[in-house]
């Protein structure tokens, strides 16, 4: 019986995506895991991009690809984290998604395209889809839509995922790695590693071994709030820059309100540009005054600013197996703007993929 064979698994990084694919595989009769990171939960660091997400859940896969399979997979267990595991820290939230008809083609615009389709793939996937009525719309938005999504708490999510990690027997390890063999010989039991997870991100683009130059950063910058919104409104662009957006999301269990912010490809700028941080505030407050009740942002109450960068790759996130030096390698990596999102949704594919690895040793 393939369930019988002994694993011994090592998932390489502790982001959104390494962490649910630990969980995942943890839960498996016969799997011994270990997590290895150069940055856990707990960590601020612009090569760490799971701690500056909203994050929230807007589907932006394209119908029919990989990432919106992805998606499709994870919302029922984000769904099932909101109403049954207060812990977890997720809320659900009001969406209004805003398109300006003149964003087309701008990189924010792109972003949006499918999310902004009519008819979109996740109309009967969300609860209360709708089309937004013309005397909903801002002024100089030429459409929209409003469905009820969620809003993660990062700073309490990444922690909780650990803890439930270290429930299923996970035994997590710092370590900062230059080559994908090196990985093998690191499980805690001593013994060889039958399979490697690679869930770095970013990183994956200078990791030996790997070195994918499809890769590449989606700057991201934000301001973190205490104001309250009570809504998830995201625009399709602005007029400060093709790379300029707008959205507002309050995390739940006190986690402050994130106020976004820029898709700035192929920067790796990682200080917050203070210039911008004030656009971000202003248009945030143009587009929720009740944000501030009406006041500006000068009744904004800051908690800090940030910067992450988003995991881009041609061609959508690489999520499959591979052969590597007799071994084998999983790959779950390159979730740009949509870690949370399609997150269990990539853990069950990497676990098919490892079934798919098992039978094989099973059969030997
Ligand atoms: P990361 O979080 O970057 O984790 C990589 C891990 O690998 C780290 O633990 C790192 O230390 C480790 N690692 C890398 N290289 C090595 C090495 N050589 N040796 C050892 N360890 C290594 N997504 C959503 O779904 N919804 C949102 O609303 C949302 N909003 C976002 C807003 C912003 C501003 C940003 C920046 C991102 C947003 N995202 C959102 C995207 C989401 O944050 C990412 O897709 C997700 O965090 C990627 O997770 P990851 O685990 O792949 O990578």
């Amino acid at each position: 019986m393939a369930n019988n064979v002994e694993m011994n698994i090592c998932v390489l990084g502790a982001g959104v995506i390494g962490l649910t694919c630990a969980l995942n595989l943890s839960a498996k009769r016969g799997t011994s895991v270990t997590v290895l990171a150069k940055h856990m939960p707990g960590d601020y660091d612009v090569e760490y991009a799971s701690p500056w997400a909203g994050a929230n859940f807007l589907p932006y896969g394209a119908e029919g690809t990989l990432l919106a399979q992805l998606e499709r997979e994870t919302w029922p267990e984000l769904q099932r984290l909101v109403n049954d595991v207060p812990d977890a820290a997720i809320h659900y939230q009001p969406v209004k998604l805003y398109n300006r008809a003149k964003d087309a083609g701008s990189p924010t615009g792109e972003w949006f395209s499918s999310l902004m389709k009519e008819n979109p793939w996740y109309q009967n996937l969300v609860p209360d889809f709708r089309v937004l009525s013309p005397s909903e719309l801002p002024e100089g938005v030429d459409s929209g839509k409003g469905f009820t999504s969620v809003c993660i708490n990062s700073a309490v999510y990444l922690p909780w995922l650990v803890s439930q990690c270290l429930k299923n027997g996970v035994v997590f390890k710092r370590a900062v790695v230059s080559h994908l063999s090196e990985v093998y010989g690191m499980h805690h039991t001593g013994k060889q590693a039958d399979i490697a997870i690679n869930c770095t991100g970013l990183s994956s683009l200078k990791l030996g071994g790997v070195m994918d130059t499809k890769l590449f950063p989606g700057r991201g910058q934000i301001v973190v709030v205490r104001n309250e919104a009570g809504v998830m409104p995201s625009i399709s662009g602005t007029d400060d820059g093709g790379d300029e957006v707008t959205y507002i999301m309050e995390r739940a269990a006190g986690g402050g309100t994130i106020l976004g912010g820029c898709f700035q490809k192929h920067s790796w700028e990682s200080q917050p540009d203070p210039n911008l941080a004030i656009r971000i505030m202003k248009r945030a407050v143009a587009l929720c005054p009740s944000l501030t009740n009406g006041k500006g942002i000068e009744a904004l109450s800051i908690i800090r600013h940030g910067v992450g960068l988003r995991p881009l790759r041609e061609g959508g996130p690489r999520v499959e197996k591979e052969r590597f030096d007799g071994k084998w390698v999983v790959h779950c990596y390159g979730h740009g703007g949509y870690g949370y999102q399609s997150s269990y949704g990539s853990a069950l594919e990497v676990e098919r993929l490892v079934d798919s690895i098992q039978n094989t040793r099973a059969k030997l």
